[in-house]
C-alpha cells in the first residue's frame, strides 16, 4: 500500500492493529472468553465516550448503526425531528420513512453549525417528537454541530436523541451521559483508525425503554438493538461476531487509551486549527465558517476554474496522497483533507500540504504562502 491515506475515512491503520487482526481465531459463539473480550472492549469504548450506557459493536460499517437506531425506535407514524444542515443530517429522513415514521425536518444553514436558538424557538412551538436525529460532524461539508447544547435542549423537551458522531468521536469530545445522548453512533474506520467493518452504538435506559414499550415489533433482525439486551448473561450473539475485526478494533482502542483521550483530542484540535489557518493564509477558502469546523476534516472550496478530479489525480499519481472530493451538492466544489485518528499526525499532514501546494501550482493556482511551513508555524 503506497498511499498516504488522508481521506475523512477510512483512515490510516497502525501496524499493531493489523497484527491483531491476523491472530488465530476462536469460535466466538462458543468460546466463553470471547464474550468477556467483547464486553471489555465495549466498556473501554464507553470510558472514552464518558458513558455508563450499554455499548454494542455491530458487524457492518457506520451506516448499519444509523439504520439500526431508526429501525429500533421508529413505529408507524411516529413524528421524528430530523436536524438537517448537511447530507448525512438530511439522510436520516430516508431511514425514518423506511420504518414507517414521519420525518419532520429542521433545516439549518449549510455553511455553519445548527443555530441552537433557532432550534429552541422551533421546539417552543412544536416539540411533539419521539426522537430527534442530529449529526455531530457532517463529513461531506466538514461542519461540527454543538451536540452538547442540542441534546440538552432536546432532552429538556422530553425528546430522545440520536447522534451520528461517526466522523467526530475520538477526534472531538463526546460526553454521552452529561450531554444526554440516548443513542450515539460511531464507526471503526474514522478517528478510531481500525479498518472499515464495524459500527459502534451506545444505548441509554430511556432508549431501551422506548424500544420495550413498542406496540409493533421491530421490523428487522440485523438492525434490532433490543435483541442484544442480555447477550452476555445468555452467552448468545444474534449472529457470529467478526472476531478479527473486533480484535483489530480492540487494539485501536488500546492505542487511544495509551495516548490518553484528552491528548488525542488536543492533537486533533492543534492539527485542525493549524490546517484551517494555513488554508486561509494560502488564499483558499474554507467551506464552513472558521469557528464551526470539525477538527477531524478540513473542507476547502476549489478555486474557480480548477477541476477537482484533475487535482485529486495529480495528488494520487504523483505524490501518492489520497485526499477526497465530496458528493451531493458539494460534488466537484470542494476537496476534503481528513486529519483524523492515525492520519492526524504532523508528518503526514505536512507532506499532504506540501503535495497539495505542488498539485495546485500544476493546475494553475499559486498559494500565497508555503503550506507546509505555515502549517508547522501554527502548531
Ligand atoms: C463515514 C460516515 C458514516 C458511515 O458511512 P460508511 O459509508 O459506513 O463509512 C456515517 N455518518 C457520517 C457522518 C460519516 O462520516
Amino acid at each position: 500500500m503506497k498511499y498516504t491515506i488522508m481521506t475523512p475515512g477510512p483512515t490510516d491503520v497502525r501496524e499493531n492493529v493489523m497484527l491483531s487482526r491476523a491472530e488465530k481465531c476462536t469460535n466466538p459463539d462458543l468460546d466463553l472468553e470471547f464474550y468477556d473480550f467483547y464486553k471489555e472492549t465495549c466498556e473501554k469504548i464507553g470510558k472514552l465516550l464518558h458513558t455508563k450506557n450499554r455499548v454494542r459493536i455491530l458487524s457492518g460499517e457506520g451506516i448499519l448503526g444509523l439504520e439500526a437506531a431508526c429501525a429500533s425506535l421508529t413505529e408507524n407514524n411516529d413524528r421524528v425531528l430530523v436536524i438537517d444542515n448537511g447530507i448525512y443530517g438530511e439522510g436520516f429522513k430516508d431511514f425514518v420513512n423506511m420504518y414507517g415514521g414521519n420525518p419532520i425536518l429542521f433545516k439549518g444553514d449549510r455553511g455553519r453549525a445548527i443555530d441552537v436558538n433557532e432550534l429552541k424557538l422551533f421546539l417552543d412551538k412544536d416539540s411533539n417528537f419521539k426522537y430527534a436525529t442530529v449529526v455531530h460532524c457532517d463529513t461531506p461539508s466538514g461542519v461540527l454541530n454543538n451536540i452538547e447544547e442540542i441534546c440538552k435542549l432536546l432532552k429538556s423537551k422530553g425528546i430522545l436523541t440520536v447522534v451520528d458522531t461517526v466522523s467526530a468521536m475520538i477526534g472531538e469530545e463526546v460526553k454521552i451521559d452529561e450531554w444526554g445522548i440516548d443513542i450515539a453512533l460511531g464507526g471503526s474506520q474514522k478517528a478510531i483508525s481500525a479498518p472499515p467493518g464495524l459500527s459502534i452504538v451506545t444505548i441509554s435506559d430511556d432508549a431501551m425503554n422506548a424500544m420495550k414499550k413498542r406496540k409493533q415489533p421491530i421490523a428487522s433482525f440485523y438492525c434490532n438493538l433490543l435483541i442484544w439486551e442480555n447477550y452476555y448473561e445468555n452467552k448468545w450473539f444474534p449472529y457470529t461476531m467478526p472476531i478479527s475485526d473486533i480484535k483489530g478494533l480492540a487494539t485501536a482502542i488500546d492505542n487511544i487509551l495509551d495516548e490518553g483521550i484528552e491528548n488525542v483530542i488536543s492533537r486533533h484540535s492543534n492539527i485542525g486549527n493549524a490546517v484551517r489557518k494555513t488554508i486561509i493564509d494560502a488564499g483558499l477558502e474554507l467551506n464552513i465558517i472558521e469557528s464551526d469546523n470539525s477538527n477531524t476534516v478540513t473542507v476547502v472550496k476549489i478555486p474557480e476554474g480548477i477541476c477537482c478530479n484533475e487535482l485529486l489525480k495529480i495528488l494520487r499519481e504523483k505524490y501518492n496522497v489520497f485526499i477526497a472530493g465530496s458528493f451531493g451538492y458539494l460534488e466537484n466544489k470542494v476537496l476534503r483533507i481528513g486529519h483524523m485518528g492515525e492520519s492526524a499526525k504532523v508528518d503526514k499532514v505536512t507532506y499532504t500540504l506540501l503535495s497539495l501546494e505542488m498539485a495546485l501550482k500544476e493546475v494553475g493556482f499559486k498559494c500565497k504562502v508555503d503550506l507546509s511551513k505555515t502549517f508547522i508555524s501554527y502548531l
